[in-house]
This record gives C-alpha cells, sequence and structure tokens, in this order.
C-alpha cells in the first residue's frame, strides 16, 4: 500500500465519487491507506473491484458502490445503503465529472449541456443531500468537491464545462456556510491540467501535468486539518506550464 506517512482516518467512512479511474482512484487509495473504509463510487463495476480488492490486498478497506450519477434515485439509494451499513459518513468526495472540449458553445447540443451540468452540478447537489444529514446528525465531517481551475477562468470551447464548475464552486462556498455552524467542513480544490483519461482530449503535454495522486494528497491534507482549522479552497497548478 503506498505509504503516505499520515494516518488519521481509523474508523472513519468516506464516500469516493468518480472512483474507477483518474483522480478519485488516487483519493480511494490515499485515504484507505490513511485507514479510512472507502465506498467506491462510479458506474463501472468491473474496475471498482479490481480497485477494491487491490486497495483490500494492501491491508485497507474498501467496498463498491457502484451508481450511476445521473439517477438521482440511485443516489438516493446509496445514501440509504451507507446509513445502514455504517451509520455515518466522515468524508465525501464529489469528484466524479464529466467535460466536452474542443467546440465552442454556440454549437454545442443541448444534451450534452445537459449530462455536462447532471453530472458536474446537479450530483454533488444530490449527493450533499443524501450524505450531510449523516454528518450534521455527528456534529461533523468534510466535503471536499473537486472543481477545476476552469471554474475561476475562462475557457474558450469548453464554456459549458467552465459553467459548471463556476457553478460548483458558487455552490462550494454558499454550502460550506450552510454547514460550517454544524462542524461539517465543505472544501472545492480546483485543479489545472491533471494526467488522466478526462485530459487525454485536450492537446495538453501529459509530461508537464499533474499526477492524479497530487490531487489525493491535498484531499489527505483537507481532511486531516484539526477541527478548529478550515481550508475552503485550494488552486493546484502544474509547476510547468
Ligand atoms: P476521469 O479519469 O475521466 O474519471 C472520471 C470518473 O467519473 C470516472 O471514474 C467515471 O467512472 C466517473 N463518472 C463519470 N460520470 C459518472 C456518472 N454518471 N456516474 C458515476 N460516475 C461517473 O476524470 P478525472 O480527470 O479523474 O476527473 C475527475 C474530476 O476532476 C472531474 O470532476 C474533473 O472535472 C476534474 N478535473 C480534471 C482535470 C484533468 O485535467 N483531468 C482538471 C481539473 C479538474 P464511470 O465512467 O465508470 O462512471
Amino acid at each position: 500500500m503506498k505509504d503516505t506517512g499520515v494516518k488519521g482516518l481509523d474508523g472513519q467512512i468516506a464516500v469516493v465519487t468518480g472512483a474507477a479511474r483518474g483522480i478519485g482512484r488516487a483519493v480511494a487509495i490515499r485515504l484507505a491507506a490513511m485507514g479510512a473504509t472507502v465506498a467506491l463510487v462510479a458506474r463501472d463495476q468491473g474496475q471498482l473491484e479490481a480497485l477494491a480488492k487491490e486497495i483490500q490486498s494492501d491491508g485497507g478497506q474498501a467496498v463498491v458502490a457502484t451508481c450511476d450519477l445521473l439517477n438521482p434515485a440511485l443516489i438516493v439509494q446509496l445514501g440509504k445503503r451507507i446509513r445502514a451499513d455504517y451509520g455515518r459518513c466522515d468524508i465525501l468526495v464529489n469528484n466524479a465529472g464529466v467535460g466536452n472540449l474542443g467546440q465552442p458553445l454556440w454549437e454545442m447540443p443541448l444534451e450534452e449541456w445537459e449530462l455536462l451540468m447532471a453530472t458536474n452540478l446537479r450530483a454533488p447537489y444530490l449527493m450533499i443531500q443524501a450524505f450531510a444529514p449523516l454528518m450534521v446528525e455527528a456534529k461533523r465531517g468534510h466535503i471536499v468537491n473537486i472543481s477545476s481551475l476552469a471554474g475561476k477562468n475562462p475557457l474558450p470551447n469548453g464554456a459549458a464545462y467552465a459553467a459548471s464548475k463556476w457553478g460548483l464552486n458558487g455552490l462550494t462556498y454558499s454550502v460550506a456556510e450552510e454547514l460550517r455552524s454544524h462542524g461539517v467542513r465543505v472544501s472545492v480544490v480546483a485543479p489545472g491540467s491533471v494526467n488522466t483519461h478526462f485530459s487525454g482530449g485536450s492537446g495538453k503535454d501529459p509530461a508537464k501535468a499533474l499526477q492524479p495522486d497530487d490531487i489525493a494528497q491535498v484531499v489527505a491534507l483537507l481532511v486531516t486539518q484539526a477541527p478548529q482549522s478550515f481550508i475552503s479552497e485550494v488552486l493546484v497548478r502544474p509547476t510547468q506550464k
């Protein structure tokens, strides 16, 4: 198992969306290495099963939680399952996302806009609705939303993606204020280009990109802050442009 040198999540339950590959996979591996039991959420059950086996064979704990985040009823079911099985959710990482880069907004079909918004913005809302009550009851918890530097800047030929991430940032800042008096921290991480399947079509040089574990390291930092300390936003840039 990856030795992060940081433990401290023993007994905690972490739900990570988009855990099948890329950033979510790296986050799941790191949180499991720190002692959390990680619920692996994505649609590709085979990938999730393989990852759960890998985590378990390294001495960690993970459960497969196959779920299509486009289906609100399945998200409600997932929340009920975690409540029934564990009675708690300490960490929720809303990471799953899709991009549709390379075309101007005026040529983008409506169904692509809808898919992007439903995955990148509506799913985090539904996941928060499913899991925040468990955190509020426990008076503790941490929600980390994975946004993008495209949520801080204009992105020509990626306007809908940028809009979804600007929206996710606004959602995060606002929900953070709703939940902080309940002991629940809500943070956003905004990476630049990360070397994943997602960024394959971006045309950026993968050698100059961030690695998925760079983002996992930031998530680990956020969820291990002392309770009185709340890092609300982290922008992560590759060193080389
Ligand atoms: P990725 O390699 O394409 O992985 C995306 C993950 O999301 C997969 O596990 C996918 O699994 C899951 N997913 C997509 N739609 C889903 C759905 N309807 N239901 C459940 N799971 C779904 O992407 P990544 O690069 O790791 O990106 C992760 C996040 O980082 C995204 O929010 C992205 O916007 C953000 N980000 C990425 C970059 C970058 O350059 N890579 C930069 C900034 C921000 P299934 O297909 O099996 O469902």
